[in-house]
């Protein structure tokens, strides 16, 4: 029993390392108008969408825009929404899927100096996250989570989708350069900057 047990272990792991591997690809996944978390049978119209580089904090949108703003907003919409602030004030609110979700799951995530790999569909007003980098200077790290014992990555802060084991949050180098390909980047970031559409 133990055998089996394991062996549907190893396949759980296999699976959802496969899946995992396959995120990048997301971007493809989504240019025929499916989210890479929800690519199940939902079927929506083609939309098309710009890859943002955009640098801040994340914050609760209503208190930000009291704070910003001065608008008054109600105390049960407090935690509805996610938000990234960046430095100079622009608020871009945050589509919560699985990855939009982790801030609101971890607190730490909240408390760095982020910086978002994201995408603005034409026509909407929030952005869906789809990778996660803490700032350090001119240096970024992505951010995930790890389980040590399966050898898999996930999204969000929860017991390890294979052993149910707690994970830990990641942080690995990335090279500018090539995001920078990936996607344009807006506010002060980076450089050359390019704020026009911001
Ligand atoms: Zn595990």
């Amino acid at each position: 029993m133990g055998f089996s047990r394991q062996r549907r272990f190893a396949f759980m792991c296999w699976l959802a390392t496969a899946c995992f591997a396959s995120m990048p690809g997301s971007i493809l996944l989504a240019q025929d108008g499916r989210t890479s978390d929800e690519a199940g049978d939902q079927q929506t119209p083609l939309r098309r969408y710009e890859n943002l580089l955009i640098s801040g904090k994340i914050v609760w949108l209503a208190d930000a825009m009291q704070r910003l703003f001065g608008v008054p907003t109600v105390s049960e919409a407090r935690k509805r929404m996610l938000a990234l602030e960046t430095d100079d004030g622009k608020l871009f609110p945050l589509a919560e899927d699985l990855r939009g979700r982790s801030f609101r799951k971890d607190e730490r995530l909240r408390q760095e100096e982020i910086t978002l790999l994201a995408r603005r569909y034409e026509g909407a007003p929030v952005v869906q996250v789809v990778r996660i980098f803490e700032r350090d200077g001119n240096q970024l790290r992505e951010l995930d989570y790890w389980c040590e014992i399966c050898a898999i990555a996930m999204f969000e802060d929860k017991p390890c989708d294979c052993c149910q084991e707690p994970i830990e949050l990641r942080r690995r180098a990335v090279d500018v350069t090539k995001l920078l390909r990936l996607a344009r980047p807006l506010g002060h970031a980076f450089s050359p900057m390019d704020d026009r559409q911001s």
